[in-house]
């Protein structure tokens, strides 16, 4: 299961500072398990982004955000609310946030902080990860994650070594992150985003809490990464 831990209501209406018109996504999965999702944090935000003077086009609550292929169905049944809205905010792990991106041609913005996914990233994986940071940006980003695209994890635009043809400087073989972030910024026209300066990192929030390393669940699926199961003979 993926914890999470809910931002500051301020900090998420500042990212939203410049939206007048708000559709609110949650995740019925991992959130609701964190005590972060469900209706009653639907209507919360609800409330918190109507009481900032926003528009909310509309809300929905989906079973695994990290399932695209849901997410494409369920949001494509009301996709006038979505589309009616400047930005969406999102509430799941890292990962969701940005398979929501992926899906809908809007500007996503993180509610909740992934603070551990104990190496799980998502239920129907695709080429979304999250590096767990707990202090999540993509709100900034056009909702990818520099920590897990960019070669160095960095969160305040290009290293200066990105190659002619856009590959990374480090793993040539893959593209730069931040070359696909500018991209998907410029799409979005929120290009100015490159410009805010993101605060230091803290080291210590990538760290898994003491809290959830002595659970059960977080042994065990520790041990499934480390110790696969063999495949069974034909
Ligand atoms: S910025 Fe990246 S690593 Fe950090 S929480 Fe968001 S998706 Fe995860
Ligand atoms: S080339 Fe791009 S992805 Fe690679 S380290 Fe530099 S900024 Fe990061």
């Amino acid at each position: 299961m993926n914890a999470t831990e809910p931002k500051p209501t301020e900090e998420i209406l500042e990212s939203l500072a410049d939206a007048k018109s708000v559709f609110i996504v949650g995740c019925s999965g991992c959130p609701v398990g964190c005590d972060v999702g469900g209706e009653k944090w639907v209507d919360e935000m609800t409330a918190a982004v109507r009481g900032a003077g926003k528009d909310v086009t509309g809300s929905a609550l989906i079973e695994l955000l990290c399932n695209k292929a849901l997410v494409g169905i369920k949001l494509g049944r009301i996709v006038e609310q979505v589309t009616a809205a400047e930005a969406v905010l999102v509430g799941s792990c890292g990962v969701g946030v940005q398979a929501v991106g992926n899906m809908v041609a809007r500007r996503t913005v993180p509610a909740l902080n992934t603070i551990c996914l104990g190496d799980y990233q998502g239920l129907w994986p695709g080429e979304e990860r999250c590096g767990e940071c707990g202090e999540c940006v993509l709100a900034y980003t056009g909702g990818l994650c520099p920590i897990t695209l960019c070669a160095k994890s960095l969160v305040n635009g290009q290293c200066g070594g990105t190659g002619d043809n856009g590959e990374c400087e480090v793993s040539p073989d893959h593209p730069c992150g931040w070359k696909k972030i500018y991209d998907r910024l410029k799409e979005l026209g929120r290009i100015d985003d490159m410009r805010r300066m993101i605060d230091p990192r803290d080291a210590r929030k990538r760290a898994i809490p003491d809290a959830i390393r002595r659970t059960t669940r977080y042994a065990l699926e520790v041990s499934e990464q480390e110790d696969p199961a063999p495949a069974s003979e034909e």
